[in-house]
């Protein structure tokens, strides 16, 4: 199963989850309101490490730090302008 990136509607938090977890209602980690795990999403291919990350649609224009290049270079992220 692919993890989702989405992000918190209250603040703004970016949060990963499985996709199992789609429509289910959970408490941010950092603000600790609930959210819903959005259903609406989209695939972007990483420019770094080629892989496809699925977004919610929240995300677009968001920059996201990839996870999987995260340990290769920390402070690279990508810019969502799908
Ligand atoms: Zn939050
Ligand atoms: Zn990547």
């Amino acid at each position: 199963m692919p993890d989702i990136f989405f992000k918190c509607g209250w603040c703004g938090k970016h949060l990963v989850v499985d996709e199992v977890g789609v429509g289910l209602e959970i408490p941010c980690p950092d603000c600790k309101k609930i959210v819903v795990i959005p259903k609406i999403r989209f695939a972007h291919e990483c420019p770094q490490c080629n892989e496809r990350l699925i977004l919610a649609y929240t995300m677009r224009g968001e920059t996201l730090e990839c996870p999987l290049v995260d340990m290769k270079s920390p402070n690279w992220s990508v810019e969502l302008r799908t």
